[in-house]
């Protein structure tokens, strides 16, 4: 596991409507891409369980996704830290390393990612197989089209550019890169992760258990993620168009597919702490607007959304938009705490 310290985020933390907080972190993710280097070791021994495959992945839900589909004996490194944000992550020696030695590299993609796009893109021809999860969902970075890009191969190193020219001219900003927080999108997911992976390892002629493995783990999962998307529906169902203030533009998928509305997102800026009289206007305007709850983010600052959620008189909850590498308990965790901070404000906003 890598064990990057990345300088922390600038403190400060402003009101900020979507499309532009969009717009700042694709700006953000391409200025801090990777430093990499050239990495030409040779691949790492085979592993000693036949059919075992090496698996790289970049933030952790990833992880937590793929894992539970490989082979016995298979491993499974993710680079992002616990803890980190995906947004500015940089690539490390080791990570490079890590990538060379892989035998499949899974990914987000839309540009979360443009230092490993670069690492890949360098081995050229010798660049392990690759897995992007925009790619096998059809989500891509065309804004006239939304559902065509994955048939191109691999050539996701310039996603990130493209993000940047395509999009200075569109109020939407770039795509919302947070797939892996939407259940249904992530079922998906899984069964296309599922497919590749027995593909690889057929390539690989790895015995037979070892694909019979991957179907099982992939049933498994796909049953797991559709219970998480159940107890959503279930859940949040008495709170349909319930506004809520979130730390990043993190959360849009999975509020719309939820029915609840993200009304404004507290943003990061290369800017002092709003002034008092900043913060009360924000608040009022969070008031005015009925926004039920205002959630921080663990990997950022939570002073300022504290702040707006006691001066506007509503819950402040922590949504994890990345946990550790268990993708339900992060799920589940994140439910939890919606439906907690949901319930708390609904007797509040009646009586208003
Ligand atoms: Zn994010």
């Amino acid at each position: 596991m890598s064990s990057t310290n990345r300088p922390p985020r600038p403190a400060a933390l402003t009101l900020a409507p979507l499309a532009p907080l969009a717009a700042a972190l694709a700006a953000f993710a391409l200025l801090l891409g990777s430093c990499g280097r050239q990495d030409d070791r040779p691949s790492a021994d085979p592993l000693p369980t036949p059919g075992a495959i090496r698996v790289v992945v970049t933030i952790p839900p990833l992880e937590g996704l793929i894992a539970p589909l490989l082979p016995d004996g298979s491993q499974v490194r993710a680079l992002l830290p616990p803890g980190a944000s995906p947004h500015g992550y940089e690539l490390t020696p080791d990570d490079a390393a890590a990538l060379a030695r892989a035998d499949l590299v899974v990914y987000v993609g839309l540009g979360l990612e443009p230092g490993v796009m670069r690492s890949l893109a360098r081995r050229g021809k010798a660049a392990p197989t690759q897995l992007c999860m925009a790619e096998v969902l059809g989500i891509g970075t065309d804004p006239s089209d939304g559902h065509d890009h994955s048939h191109h191969g691999h050539t996701h190193h310039d996603h990130a550019h493209d993000d940047h020219e395509g999009h200075e001219d569109h109020a939407h900003g770039p795509i919302d890169e947070h797939l892996w927080l939407d259940p249904v999108l992530v079922a998906a997911f899984v069964a296309e992760a599922g497919d590749a992976i027995t593909g690889l390892l057929r390539e690989r002629r790895a015995p037979a258990e070892a694909l019979e493995a991957v179907e099982r783990g992939t049933a498994s999962l796909r049953a797991r993620v559709a219970d998480v998307d159940a107890a959503y529906r279930d859940r949040l169902s008495a709170h349909r168009g319930a506004k809520i203030v979130t730390q990043h533009a993190a959360w849009g998928r999975l509020a719309d597919r939820y029915g609840l509305v993200v009304a404004r997102v507290v943003m990061p800026v290369e800017a002092n702490d709003p002034s008092p009289a900043d913060a009360a206007a924000a608040a009022e305007a969070l008031k005015r607007e009925g926004v039920a709850a205002v959630f921080s983010e663990p990997q950022l600052s939570r002073t300022t959304a504290e702040r707006l959620a006691r001066l506007a008189g509503v819950p402040f909850g922590e949504l994890d938009p990345v946990g550790d590498t268990d993708w339900v308990r992060l799920m589940m965790r994140n439910l939890d705490e919606l439906k907690s901070k949901l319930t708390e404000s609904a007797p509040a906003r009646g009586q208003g």
